[in-house]
């Protein structure tokens, strides 16, 4: 099961706040459109990605 620390882009900050999102699975495709230079590690103190959260909820 691919979870990693959750992460999350820096381009989350100029979306309105309730739909900033972090992520914390590496098959999520959202997540890994985030290129490196742009990740941050941490929640920020956004809610979870709904793909990675979907993933998990598979046990993926
Ligand atoms: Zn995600």
């Amino acid at each position: 099961m691919p979870r990693v620390s959750p992460f999350h882009s820096i381009n989350e900050e100029k979306k309105p706040a309730a739909i900033r999102v972090y992520h914390d699975n590496s098959a999520c495709a959202p997540g890994r459109d985030i290129p490196q230079f742009e990740r941050r590690v941490g929640t920020n103190g956004y809610r979870l990605c709904d793909d990675c959260k979907k993933l998990n909820d598979q046990g993926r």
